[in-house]
């Protein structure tokens, strides 16, 4: 049923987005480093500043770093989905996040640089984010992807995407709104990720995150680029099960975790994962823009790096174990001389 609901998202896509974004985008030509104006430009997309929606001053300076950003990220924002698709609802979740994040995290100013609403209205987050996008040669230092926020800019979609999917306002507005910063910063669609790409979170929600390769072969069409879709480390967490949970649950026994190996993430597990993280001081670093479960026990992309290194599958021990568990499970030949490196175990994953 997934597959056929997903095919159908996307014929519907092509139909109504690239319609609608054929009549007001051409496609980009232009150069790295050229000015983004002119007739081959992406159409900058309206986005309401902070002005606009009455954001409060910022509690500090704005840091704006000398180089663009590397990769947009896209987060959810784990609070309602709202059937409030006006400018005014947009507006208010952008105040809401600022108060949260200055007044509960005590940072200087919104965490993230945008904010998608799911009536597809686009506003500022950090103060100047705006003027320096368009500028296209500088980054808004943000608050948004723990260890990793002098590279990325962050958009917030508004709404929790874990089992339901992004309205077609929001996912239309998260179109344009890619495509505009992936030409102002000549940032390639495989570098669009996901929060979990670069923390063990659930952000930005498993249907979401699922749609990231559309959203990449999208924007490229936009840019008129080819697209290279990334691999990416799994996101595991309570409730989960199969291969990848027992590949995981052999590699915490490498590590001298006492887990059961029954391919069912349990509380032990979960307790394993967290207690490896913080003894290799890996911060948690769950999603801020909005009050989430507990999730630093999840296995992620800063977990799997600690957790896999280079056997032959016919070598004895939990890693070689959990490397024959992947490779019996893609129906791959599990010889013992086959080697499995990290990118081998990238794509075992993936
Ligand atoms: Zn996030």
């Amino acid at each position: 049923m997934a597959v056929t609901r997903r095919a159908l998202l996307r014929g519907g896509f092509t139909v109504t987005a690239v319609g609608a974004l054929g009549a007001t985008i051409p496609i980009s030509a232009g150069a790295a480093g050229e000015p983004k104006a002119g007739p081959n430009a992406v159409a900058r997309p309206t986005m309401h500043g902070c002005a606009e929606w009455g954001a409060r001053p910022p509690n500090g300076t704005i840091q704006v770093l000398d180089h663009k950003p590397t990769y947009i990220v896209v987060h959810h924002t784990a609070g309602g989905n709202s059937n409030d698709f006006s400018l005014d609802h947009a507006f208010a979740i952008s105040r809401s996040i600022q108060d949260f994040h200055m007044d509960d995290r005590g940072w200087i100013d919104t965490g993230q640089q945008l904010t998608n609403s799911r009536g597809g209205h686009v506003t500022e987050g950090r103060h100047r984010s705006l003027e320096i996008l368009d500028g296209g040669t500088r980054h808004v230092m943000g608050a948004n992807v723990g260890d990793h926020n002098s590279e990325i800019i962050g958009i917030e979609n508004e709404g929790l995407y874990s089992t339901v999917d992004v309205t077609p306002q929001l996912w239309d507005s998260l179109v344009r709104l890619v495509a505009y910063i992936a030409q102002q910063y000549d940032i390639a669609p495989s570098e669009i990720k996901g929060h979990r790409d670069f923390n063990a979170t659930e952000c930005p929600g498993e249907v979401l995150y699922g749609r990231l390769p559309e959203l990449r072969d999208a924007v490229g069409a936009v840019l008129g680029t080819p697209v290279t879709q990334p691999y990416s480390w799994p996101l595991l967490k309570p409730g989960a099960s199969g291969a990848r949970v027992l590949a995981a649950q052999h590699l915490l026994r490498a590590r001298g975790a006492a887990v059961p190996t029954d391919g069912v993430f349990g509380t032990s597990t979960f307790a394993a994962v967290r207690k490896l993280a913080s003894a290799n001081g890996v911060a948690y670093e769950p999603c801020y823009a909005g009050r989430v479960a507990d999730e630093s026990g999840f296995v992620g992309s800063t977990t799997w790096p600690l957790l896999v290194r280079t056997v032959r599958a016919g070598d004895s021990g939990d890693v070689a174990a959990a490397a024959r568990t992947l490779l019996a499970n893609r129906g791959e030949r599990a010889g013992g001389d086959v080697l499995v490196d990290t990118a081998m175990w990238r794509r075992l994953l993936s």
